[in-house]
């Protein structure tokens, strides 16, 4: 928690007699954070960033003066994005595009479309046509990973409905070659996610350059961008370790140079790496009771506000804020912490040690800012949204 974060909570927490619950969001060491990734990054490479992590307008705002361009993976994300980041470079991507949205997409003027399948590439052609205008073209491919090691979330390296087979690149480059409208601006990869193994992303990056080497002398293809796709990860379990992003950049250039050497820019479009650390979700003690053995501490909300630990299956990383003048109810206990629900999935941690607890002290789950509210099944049971607090927003945004 910065200090002004845990200043802020502090303050609330001496106003507040209801009950408390709510989304903090840090704009300052958002863009702290987003500007020294960016410092750290060599030249010939570029950083995007991947919207649906969160969308929130004060998010984008903060990020544009520092990140190339923005990725949109619909329809909705590309009109919301076109109207918070006017003139800043956007990327569409994602399986199962409609017509519609291509269209958005061709109209819009998208610096480049990420094509997922064969069908999406014939849809795109005939749009393009029709529209008149010429569309840059990244195919999304899937690859084998040879030996490389996976994460806990793989969208490639196995069979997935993501990207192009290698057995599909050549059909997919005829319907190009064949398409005065299309044009081949290079290739996209985002095989994992969660990822915290920096030798382990060097290897993956090392595999799409070769591939992507191969596939240009094989069948004499002239290109300009990789896009390596997102997948930085963050340890929730662990939050001293996650993807040491300086040491990765440190040990880029190498591969860095292979890419300039041939006129390809490297594009990364990260989402979670970026945006998690900023938000905070915060649920007042309501209950806390012992049940057949075992403790549990029953906060206002729950995952209907903050998903990420029932998506993840994870404990989510907390703190307890103490009401000073709370006798505890429970020392050293522990304590399994839920939300409202009446599901017994409504868990944020499991099991986790509290050195003291009382009704009224608050729960303070940080790593929140990244898929995180905009996961959650908000209506379910129809209780009200959280409070939203923004600290650091700049004049005029
Ligand atoms: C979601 C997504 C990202 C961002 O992934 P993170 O793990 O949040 O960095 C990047 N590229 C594509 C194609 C995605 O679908």
């Amino acid at each position: 928690m910065t200090p002004q974060v845990q200043q802020t909570l502090q303050q609330l927490q001496q106003q507040r007699t209801e009950p408390f619950c709510a989304y903090l969001y840090d704009l300052a060491a958002l863009r702290q954070h987003i500007s020294a990734m960016r410092r750290a990054l060599p030249t010939g490479c570029e950083l995007f960033y991947a919207a649906k992590a969160n969308p929130e307008a004060p998010v984008l705002h903060a990020l544009s003066d520092y990140v190339d361009g923005f990725e949109a993976a619909s329809g909705g994300e590309l009109s919301w994005l076109r109207e918070q980041v006017p003139g800043k470079p956007l990327i569409f991507g994602g399986p199962g595009k409609l017509e519609s949205e291509l269209q958005q997409a061709v109209q819009h003027g998208v610096d480049v479309l990420h094509v997922e399948s064969l069908t999406e590439l014939c849809r795109l052609h005939a749009i393009a046509q029709r529209e008149n205008q010429t569309v840059k073209v990244l195919l999304r491919m899937n690859v084998a990973l040879e030996g490389i090691g996976g994460t806990r979330l793989m969208m490639g390296g196995k069979p997935t409905p993501f990207g192009l087979d290698e057995e599909e690149l050549p059909a997919a480059l005829s319907e190009i070659a064949a398409s005065p409208r299309l044009s081949l601006h290079g290739f996209h990869f985002h095989l994992m996610s969660h990822q915290l193994d920096v030798d382990n992303h060097l290897a993956l990056m090392r595999l799409y350059l070769e591939k992507v080497q191969m596939w240009c002398e094989r069948w004499q293809l002239s290109i300009a961008l990789i896009n390596v796709g997102g997948g930085i990860g963050i340890n929730y379990a662990d939050p001293t370790q996650h993807f040491d992003w300086a040491r990765f950049c440190q040990r880029l250039p190498d591969i860095v140079s292979v890419s300039q050497a041939r006129g390809w820019t490297l594009r990364f479009e990260c989402g979670r790496y970026i945006a998690a650390g900023c938000g905070y979700y915060v649920m007042e003690v309501l209950d806390i009771k012992k049940n057949l053995g075992e403790w549990f501490a029953i906060g206002r909300g729950g995952t209907h506000h903050f998903r990420t630990p029932a998506a993840q299956s994870h404990n989510h990383p907390f703190s307890v804020m103490r009401r000073e003048q709370n006798p505890a109810w429970i020392y050293n206990e522990q304590v399994t912490l839920v939300g409202q629900l009446c599901t017994p999935k409504d868990v944020l941690a499991r099991q986790q040690p509290v050195a003291a607890l009382a009704v009224g002290d608050w729960l303070v789950f940080s790593l929140a800012g990244a898929y995180a509210w905009n996961i959650s099944h908000q209506n379910f049971l129809m209780h009200s949204p959280p409070e939203v607090f923004w600290l650091g927003r700049e004049a005029g945004r």
